[in-house]
């Protein structure tokens, strides 16, 4: 079988599939790999370092779907890209099946298969294949990066000749995967950093990463289902709201990545509360694709509110395509890799194995979204 990687053709968009690194681990499995002319360039893979591993360059991505058996993308398809699929055709790709039913169907019509790598499920043994966790490690790191550069300060301690600076101080709200990294991020610059999540099973996380965990007077547990946050009281959210309030008088930036599975993102960090920060404060607000956890964030748009920068970007791993296209191609080698036990011969929908059944929501036209719930761990 011919694995394809295609250049890919949303805006701004600077990921691609696979990188080198993991192409050549796909054909030690014994796959061909196929790569569309230039699908790499923007992420700082040549046609050469593809050619070097052993994939095969050619000229239009209309050629790498006429002969791959697999598509290997990162952004869902354009209505182009639809078109090109074919019967028994497996396409592996970020998907959101929830939003997208039409997208779904419209794969589905074309008589193909498609493995939605947003719908990998979030257990132990599925990790090396969670491309939402490579990705939100990205982004995290890169909030913090993105904070330094409109910042423009030191986040350590200097005491140089000339002059003494304390170190700056961070907030970092929610701590999933992508606010544990921006804690380590920030961390590792030296600032100072409190964190707080509704979930207290996170404290150790938090400071291991070498963030102070904030606590509140107020008694409620925000673990949901498997793991995950619950919509909380809005006693609760008052109270963290508070909190956040004399923060925000205190800090220098403050990253918010608090999200609800399957819900808009809580608004913790109001009008108010910016206008409250040190003018050259900054706000990154990881949650703006989903509506956002600043009041005043603009999704797409860095904005001045009264001398704080409000961050509502939603394209870090874009922005580090690099690391990015390394990390997601070693998740989508890892997907192959469940799916043939290593050897291209093998490769199968076994539908008892829960990540491939789980993550497909195609199969040979059929519509196989959504999967049977899984069972409490
Ligand atoms: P996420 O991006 O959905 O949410 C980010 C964080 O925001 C969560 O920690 C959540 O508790 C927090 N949050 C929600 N509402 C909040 C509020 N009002 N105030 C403050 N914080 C709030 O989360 P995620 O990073 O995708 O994952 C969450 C957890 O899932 C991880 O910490 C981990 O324990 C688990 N996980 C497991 C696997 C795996 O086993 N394969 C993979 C990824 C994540």
């Amino acid at each position: 079988r011919i694995v394809g990687i295609v250049r890919e053709t949303a805006d701004r968009e600077k990921r691609v599939s696979v990188a080198p690194d993991g192409a050549r681990l796909i054909l030690k499995m014994n796959f061909q790999v196929y790569v569309e002319t230039g699908a790499g360039e923007a992420a700082g893979f040549t046609d050469v370092m593809y050619e070097k591993v052993g994939c095969k360059i050619v000229a239009t991505a209309h050629e790498v779907f006429e002969h791959a058996e697999i598509i290997a993308k990162v952004i869902a398809p354009s209505e182009d890209e639809i078109n090109m699929l074919h019967k028994g055709q497996t396409l592996i790709s970020f998907i959101w099946p929830r939003q997208n039913e039409q997208l779904v169907e419209a794969i589905a019509k074309r008589g193909a298969s498609c493995v939605a790598m947003d719908s990998v499920p979030r257990i132990s043994r599925a990790q090396r294949l969670d491309a939402l966790s490579s990705m939100a490690k990205i982004a995290g790191y890169r909030a913090i990066i993105e904070a330094c550069a409109h910042y423009q300060r030191f986040l350590n301690v200097e005491v140089t000749a000339a002059g003494k600076f304390p170190p700056s101080k961070v907030l970092i709200i929610g701590a999933g995967v992508a606010g544990l990294s921006a804690i380590g991020t920030a961390h590792s610059l030296g600032a100072v950093v409190n964190a707080f999540d509704t979930r207290p099973a996170v404290k150790l996380e938090v400071q291991s990463m070498g963030g102070n965990f904030l606590e509140l007077d107020f008694q409620e547990d925000g673990t949901g289902a498997g793991g995950y946050a619950k919509v909380m009281s809005p006693e609760f959210i008052k109270a963290e709201m508070e909190l956040f309030a004399d923060q925000c008088r205190e800090v220098d930036i403050v990253v918010t990545t608090a999200l609800i599975p399957g819900k808009r993102a809580p608004t913790l960090i109001t009008k108010e509360m910016v206008e409250s920060m040190k003018p050259g404060s900054v706000v990154v607000d990881l949650a703006a694709e989903q509506g956002g956890n600043c009041e005043v964030t603009r999704k797409n748009e860095v904005i001045n509110h009264n001398g704080v920068f409000i961050v509502g970007l939603p394209d870090f791993p874009s922005r580090m395509a690099k690391q990015a296209s390394l990390m997601y191609g070693r998740n989508i080698v890892n997907i192959l890799d469940e799916m043939s036990g290593g050897k291209e011969a093998n490769f199968k929908y076994d539908f008892d194995n829960v990540i491939v059944r789980q993550s497909t929501v195609c199969h040979n036209g059929e519509i196989t979204f959504p999967p049977p719930k899984l069972a409490e761990p």
